[in-house]
């Protein structure tokens, strides 16, 4: 054989992995790089170890309203040390589950760096070097800080899962997925938490009723939320870390952490210098079928920029596998991709926002906001959104947006309904299941409005 094996992955998360798997089952000889962890970000300091935390920063809120349920159970502290030593035991068992389900599939595992040579030609920090016919790059994406003085003191999403103690009071800096998500986490486990946002409202491009529901949930349990507001100042302070905002506020808080954004890991891998582009952003540029410029070198994943999702990655990496290795050019589909913020209040989204829908053609919207009954009867104020946008001409339904509890796990079954085209009367014809909340997707008669 000329090389030394059929496919070298570098990178041992979600997309890599998958991938590897996948190209192994077909008889493929196939190697994998990993130089930290793995599982990559998802199982090690993303969505995993995050979602433990929401489940755990939900218990005081369930305490109290067990209360109200008639419960005679008082709330204590939180204890943060007995909850990350299980956190990181689960995390590595989890790796260990990932490093045996490779080892099953024949794939063999370099825990090293890896740097490109080559077209074919891969360098590991162990010193060797071995050759590959295709070389898969899923090295992921890392959190980035602004360029700011005193930027040094603060912590990412990266720290935030090994902090040897639960901050008193902390500054969220930034308004997506990942500084609304720990908002709420961190508020919920009985940190005093500031989010700044230097925009009008957080989580920018999804729908802007769900969007403004979110905000007033979140500051209705507790979130410091402060829009159109960023940092102009930051030093240390005693043991905490002194801020200004642009507003003129001071505060000192002890922890300070940044969620504005992800960058694709690309940095020093050698890829420019073989002919690999990328993009303004450091991003692979990669074709519909994850092919770079270069063509024995293709990438999945974060590291493209494309929807930085987990399940897209491991989609990206079993449709590459396709093209490849079965003979069969697939592209994967970044179409209708179901998706959850694990904000508190819980968001699902699917498809257009009503926003992008007006843009396109003439649309109806359903919608309708309410108490649910576990909370009324709790004597919450939070209220749930569940809204449609259809089409006028061919009454599909183009997005749906829920913002309630379980709302992850109710778009991904409302998901395949509107995968598949549904109408808003197929919704219609679907009987309700009652009491729930999700009935009031197959509820609603009437447009709130057409656009
Ligand atoms: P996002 O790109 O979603 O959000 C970054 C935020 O930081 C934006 O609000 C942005 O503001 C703000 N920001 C950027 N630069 C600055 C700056 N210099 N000063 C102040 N604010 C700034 O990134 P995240 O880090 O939250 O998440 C990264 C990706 O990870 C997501 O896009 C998502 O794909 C994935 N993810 C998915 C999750 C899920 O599925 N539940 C959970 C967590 C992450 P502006 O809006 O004005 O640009």
């Amino acid at each position: 054989m000329p090389f030394d094996y059929d496919l070298f992955v570098i990178g041992g998360g979600s997309g890599g992995v998958r991938a590897a798997r996948v190209a192994a089952a077909t008889g493929a000889k196939v190697a994998l790089a990993e130089e930290f962890r793995m599982g990559g970000t998802c199982v090690i300091r993303g969505c995993v170890p995050k979602k433990l935390m929401v489940f755990a920063s939900t218990y005081a809120e369930g305490m109290e309203d067990a209360q109200e349920y008639g419960w005679d159970v008082k709330v204590g502290p939180f204890n943060w040390g007995k909850f990350r030593t299980k956190l990181h035991a689960e995390l590595d068992r989890l790796e260990g589950v990932y490093r045996k389900l490779l080892g099953n599939s024949d794939v063999t595992i370099y825990d090293a760096r890896a740097t490109l040579k080559d077209a074919h030609t891969i360098t590991l920090s162990t010193g060797e070097e071995v050759s590959a016919k295709h070389i898969l790059v899923a090295t992921g994406g890392h959190p980035t800080k602004p360029d700011i003085a005193g930027a040094e003191l603060a912590i990412t999403s990266n720290e935030i899962f090994s902090l040897e103690e639960m901050p008193k009071k902390i500054l969220i800096v930034g308004g997506g997925y990942i500084a609304s998500e720990f908002a709420g986490i961190l508020n919920g486990l009985g940190v005093e938490v500031t989010q700044f946002y230097r925009g009008a409202q957080i989580l920018r491009g999804f729908d802007d009723e769900a969007r403004g529901l979110i905000a007033d949930g979140m500051i209705e349990k507790g979130v410091n939320l402060h829009l159109g507001t960023n940092i102009v100042e930051m030093r240390a302070e005693g043991n905490g870390i002194y801020v200004k905002a642009t507003n003129g506020d001071e505060h000192v808080f002890d922890q300070v952490m940044f969620a504005t954004g992800r960058h694709a890991n690309t940095d020093g891998l050698g890829l420019e210098d073989i002919g690999v582009k990328l993009g303004r952003g450091g991003e692979i540029l990669v074709d519909d079928y994850s092919q770079t410029d270069v063509p024995s070198i293709y990438a999945v994943g974060d590291v493209t920029n494309r929807v930085n999702l987990t399940p897209v990655a491991i989609r990206e990496g079993m449709a590459f596998v396709e093209t490849v290795f079965k003979g069969n050019p697939t592209k994967p589909d970044h179409d209708l991709i179901p998706s959850a913020v694990f904000t508190q209040p819980e968001f699902g989204t699917i498809g257009l926002t009503e926003e992008q829908a007006r843009e396109q053609e003439p649309i109806e919207v359903y919608c309708t906001s309410f108490k649910p009954m576990n909370h009324a009867f709790a004597g919450r104020a939070d209220r749930v959104l569940m809204k449609l946008i259809v089409s006028q001409a061919n009454r599909k339904v183009l997005g749906c947006h829920i913002v309630a509890d379980h709302a992850g796990e109710l778009i991904q079954m409302v998901g395949i309904a509107v995968k598949m085209g549904a109408t808003k009367e197929d919704f219609d014809r679907t009987v309700a299941v009652h009491p729930t909340i999700s009935e009031e997707l197959v509820t609603m008669k009437e447009p709130v409005r057409r656009a």
